[in-house]
């Protein structure tokens, strides 16, 4: 049994997986998690520093769940994340539209050469890869 320190509140806890975080802080993550949904539910145009003001919820985390696409946003609201490849601003996700082409594109590419995924950098994971897969689907 591994013994770690909490990133959070820094108590010690038995470590089995996933990030530094005790099982407490976990869920307590996961309550604020519910709490802005429920606030972005309620207050459709609601921006980033509200809502982290309004739930006591840091603005990294709240990207974190946009990034995660656990957090949706109506076309109107006014928040916004960075495409991860170009910079764009886009509602959610991690890359604009213009990019997942891009990479559906690559994919093609790719296959037509038998498969292998030359443009693919190193540190991309493979959920990458089924999420490109499912850009395909889409067209
Ligand atoms: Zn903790
Ligand atoms: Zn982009």
């Amino acid at each position: 049994m591994q013994v770690r320190n909490c990133k959070k509140c820094g108590c010690l806890y038995n470590y089995v997986t996933g990030p530094s975080i005790c099982p407490n802080c976990l869920q307590k993550i996961e309550d604020k998690f519910q709490t802005v949904k429920k606030y972005i539910q309620q207050h459709g145009r609601a921006d980033m520093e509200e809502i982290s003001r309004e739930c006591e919820v840091d603005t990294g985390q709240i990207q974190q769940w946009i990034r995660q696409e656990r957090l949706q946003f109506s076309d109107d609201s006014p928040i916004k994340v960075n495409c991860e490849m170009c910079g764009k601003m886009i509602s959610g996700g991690r890359f604009c539209h213009a990019c997942k082409d891009q990479m559906a594109r690559s994919l093609n590419q790719a296959m037509g050469l038998g498969g292998v995924m030359t443009e693919a950098p190193p540190d991309r994971k493979a959920r990458d890869n089924t999420n490109r897969m499912r850009f395909l689907d889409n067209r």
